[in-house]
């Protein structure tokens, strides 16, 4: 669990590329500049852990490319203390980045799997989110809302009747739709009844899948 100058350097010339790809918010950059990425993956992948990929992180899942993760955490929007609910902890990677920004990070996992290895890893690296659930993501965690943000961070079918429904007013929820390739798409919930849509490139991701494994 080393987490050295070298590593640091690469974490950098990253944050250079995702500046050129169009990042702007400096809190997304600062975080991703902070946090060791190689640590979430599996040895073998050390080496490239701070190139712009997505990789195999078990489970048949996968870490998220930093671009998107940057992407998705920009278009977040996330104050210091805000409460954020993440869908498909994976890996925790995007977890810590958002703890990283100062938010509140409830987040859910469908696979056993993966939840158990990330519970225990976060804390070694003093990250702690607020609340990390094994269970369906489609059903958000309603014990725990409103949330003034929702990251999701599979391939939504479609969009969650719940998670529209957890969002506060003023809320944001950033979740890609779509089949094979996905819109990532941008709700603001106006009031009770009204969202505001936007819709931003095509992105690939694992599918959110329905009940938990
Ligand atoms: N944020 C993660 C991305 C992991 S890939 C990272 O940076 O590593 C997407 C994750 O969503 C996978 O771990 C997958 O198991 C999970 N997932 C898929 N469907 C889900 C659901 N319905 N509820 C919760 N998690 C889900």
């Amino acid at each position: 669990m080393k987490d050295t100058n070298k590593h640091q350097g690469l974490r950098n010339q990253l944050v250079k590329q995702l500046q050129d790809k169009g990042i702007t918010d400096k809190n997304v950059l600062d975080s991703i500049s902070k946090i060791p990425r190689h640590l979430f993956l599996e040895s073998s992948f050390e080496d490239f852990a701070y190139q712009d990929k997505a990789f195999p992180i078990g489970a048949g899942q996968t870490i998220s490319q930093p671009y998107t993760v940057a992407f998705q955490s920009q278009l977040l929007e996330v104050k210091k203390e805000a409460k954020i609910l993440e869908i498909g902890t994976g890996s925790g990677y995007q977890t810590a980045v958002l703890c990283k920004m100062g938010a509140k990070v409830y987040s859910v996992e469908r696979q056993n799997e993966l939840f158990k290895t990330t519970s225990l890893l976060l804390p070694k690296l003093g990250i702690r989110p607020k609340f990390l659930s094994f269970g369906d993501g489609y059903k958000g965690l309603p014990q725990y809302a409103p949330f003034d943000g929702i990251i999701v961070t599979a391939g939504a079918p479609f969009i969650p009747q719940a998670l529209m429904a957890q969002l506060k007013i003023g809320g944001r929820l950033v979740i890609p739709v779509g089949e094979n390739e996905q819109i990532m798409t941008l709700l603001i919930r106006k009031n009770e009844t009204q969202f505001e849509k936007h819709e931003y490139g095509d992105f690939r991701f694992v599918p959110l899948l329905e009940d938990k494994n």
